[in-house]
């Protein structure tokens, strides 16, 4: 798959764009105001693979924060680079809080709201200055919920002149698109560089995102970071994020991407992370964490054991990776297989480093285990599970040299 020729921005240490991997980013819910939940957050966020944490910087409080936030994560060994989201009064806040300026790795601006009227081009060029001064590069995210109105009425305008003009939507679009390419321009004029900049472009519906990032990654070589915003709650924020960045992603395009997915009452926010890395581990743009293949089950699988095992050892994974990546190289790349019967599971263990097949129904009560092709062990009874995971733990001391060894 080849990627869209792009320019590298640092983000702290951090490289998005260029030849860099696509990086995953998240964003916090948490009042930034709240030192010791949004650390804590952040460091979930963290641990679980984000590689920068964007947090909302919407008052003074919250900008007295980021300081704070920054020093309790150096603090517990967290060094993600926070990223400050700044709407309306971003320009304000920089100002007065240099040590917010100074702690954030970036700067996300919103060219939409970032001021009104003739306050927009001097409060916008406040926040270049001060991210000149702080060295720091800057996101311009255009969003397809808060677009620049004034342009907006101009492109209608312009639009009404034409000798055939173009629907409202692709007016809307090309205002999207314009707004963060404008702002670009502004920023380079006011003595950003180019490789200080990423941008993006964001709507909600999946069609419209596709189109728009189409035309921005044809029009610009700058970074660009891919979201659909205001994706929803549950399976249909994580299916429109994923048909969406899909696509795109297969197209080369998209450098940093962030799944804003709404969580279910009670669900913890690192779920958008697993999402993020799920969609980058699937089409094979990163390994994060091992893969688990495991079958969907039906009538050949005689009880819930075959559900529970997939889940036990999906769980085991994902719970040893954090240990597993500092001790050993390449983990990430394991894959193994719970298949539930005889059907498809010896083929697709063979597939797998590691494969299980149980017994489905009226077949002898075994469980052949495959190990990189070969079958090495046939497992029966009431350990099942705890046997196979130590087979699993056992292999990875066995075949991933140790960091540093
Ligand atoms: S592998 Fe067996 S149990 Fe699993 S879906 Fe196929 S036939 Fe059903």
């Amino acid at each position: 798959m080849r990627r869209r020729r792009s320019i590298a921005v640092k983000v702290g240490p951090v490289v998005v764009g260029g030849d860099a991997p696509v990086v995953v980013q998240s964003m916090t819910n948490t009042d930034t105001a709240d030192v010791k939940a949004t650390a804590q957050q952040v460091a979930e966020l963290a641990r679980a693979g984000s590689e920068k944490v964007r947090i909302t910087v919407n008052n003074t409080e919250a900008a007295a924060a980021v300081p704070k936030i920054r020093d309790r994560l150096d603090m517990m060994g967290v060094s993600v680079p926070l990223i400050g989201d700044f709407h309306y009064n971003g320009h304000t806040l920089l100002t007065g809080e240099p040590a917010c300026a100074e702690a954030l790795a970036k700067y996300r601006i919103n060219p939409g709201n970032v001021g009104f009227g003739k306050k927009k081009d001097t409060q916008f060029s406040a926040i270049i200055d001060i991210a000149l001064r702080h060295d720091k590069p800057v996101r311009i995210g255009a969003n397809w919920g808060s677009l620049d109105q004034s342009l907006v009425v101009a492109m209608m305008d312009e639009n009404a002149k034409r000798a055939e003009p173009w629907d409202a939507g692709t007016v809307g679009r090309e205002a999207l698109i314009r707004s963060a390419l404008d702002s670009a321009a502004r920023a380079i004029e006011l003595g950003m560089g180019r490789d200080r900049i990423i941008l993006s472009a964001k709507v909600s519906g999946v069609q419209e995102l596709i189109s728009v990032y189409r035309d921005l990654a044809a029009r610009c070589d700058f970074a660009l970071h891919l979201g659909l915003t205001e994706a929803g709650i549950g399976s249909k924020g994580i299916v429109a994020s994923t048909a969406a960045l899909s696509v795109l992603l297969a197209e080369g395009i998209g450098d940093t991407i962030r799944i804003s997915l709404t969580p279910e009452p009670d669900e913890s926010r690192t779920r958008e992370v697993i999402v993020a890395q799920e969609l980058l581990q699937t089409m094979g743009l990163r390994a994060f964490t091992p893969l688990v293949t495991a079958c969907p089950g039906c009538g050949r699988t005689t009880s819930t054991f075959f559900q529970e095992l997939a889940k036990t050892v999906q769980d085991h994974v994902r719970t040893k990776m954090p240990e597993w990546k500092l001790r050993y190289d390449g983990v990430e790349n394991m894959t193994l297989a719970v298949m539930g019967c005889v059907v498809n599971g010896p083929g697709e263990s063979k597939h797998a480093n590691i494969g299980i097949s149980l017994p489905g129904a009226g077949e002898a009560p075994t469980a052949p285990v495959f190990i990189d092709g070969v079958k090495t062990h046939t497992l029966r009874g009431e350990g099942i599970a705890q046997e196979f995971v130590g087979i699993i733990e056992d292999y990875v001391g066995r075949k991933y040299a140790q960091r540093g060894g």
